[in-house]
């Protein structure tokens, strides 16, 4: 069975393909040029509907897109579906930015979590989406080299470490995407039970 996935990202589809894999499903990238939609969504959810629907409609295959981002409590879910872009810059500027956004916010009221949301468009309009999430806080300095994004300051308590500092094999284990991927499998287990 092949999926598309809206993607073009190598470790997104290895990591798809390592998970979902044991369904039959192969995920091959979208066509090169393929033209992106406009995620204009109010939600995780919303945009990785609108990417997984227009890579249905351009291939006509069944496809999979996800949308992932951080949400801080103290600052109302900030920057939630707009991590990607919450400042001009790298993800060390992003970084300096959320910080100083969160300067005056005290120890003890620092939660944030990692939301991953998958969604999958079948050709018939059937559509499957679920959320993961992976709780943490956020540090007053970067810490560790690995990872990417906001990595560097989500303290991960149940490992006493950032998630830059976690070794990847184990990130793809407790993961907010790992956490999304494992519910994707189940309810496409249970969606061609039902065919
Ligand atoms: P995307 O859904 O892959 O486009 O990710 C959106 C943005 O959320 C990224 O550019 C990162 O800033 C942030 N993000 C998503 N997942 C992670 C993660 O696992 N670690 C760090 N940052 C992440």
């Amino acid at each position: 069975m092949e999926f598309v996935i809206a993607s073009h990202n190598l470790k997104k589809i290895r990591e798809m393909n390592a998970i979902l894999g044991a369904l039959g499903i192969l995920f091959e990238p979208l066509p090169e040029g393929a033209p992106e939609p406009e995620e204009n969504g109010t939600s995780f959810e919303e945009n990785a509907y609108i990417k997984a629907r227009a890579a249905c409609m351009l291939t006509g295959k069944p496809a999979i897109a996800d949308d992932s981002g951080l949400v801080v409590d103290a600052l109302n879910g900030a920057p939630g579906i707009h991590s990607a872009r919450y400042c001009e810059g790298s993800d060390s500027d992003r970084n300096a930015f959320l910080l100083q956004n969160m300067a005056q916010t005290p120890d003890g009221q620092r939660q944030a979590r990692f939301v991953s949301a998958i969604s999958c468009v079948f050709p018939n309009g059937d559509t499957l989406t679920v959320r993961g999430e992976c709780p943490g806080e956020i540090l007053r300095a970067p810490q560790g080299a690995g990872g990417f994004g906001y990595d560097p300051l989500f303290w991960y308590a149940e490992a006493g470490c950032t998630f830059a500092e976690l070794p990847a094999s184990v990130k793809n284990r407790v993961s907010h995407r790992a956490h999304a991927l494992q519910k994707m499998k189940q309810a496409l287990g249970e969606y061609y039970a039902k065919q």
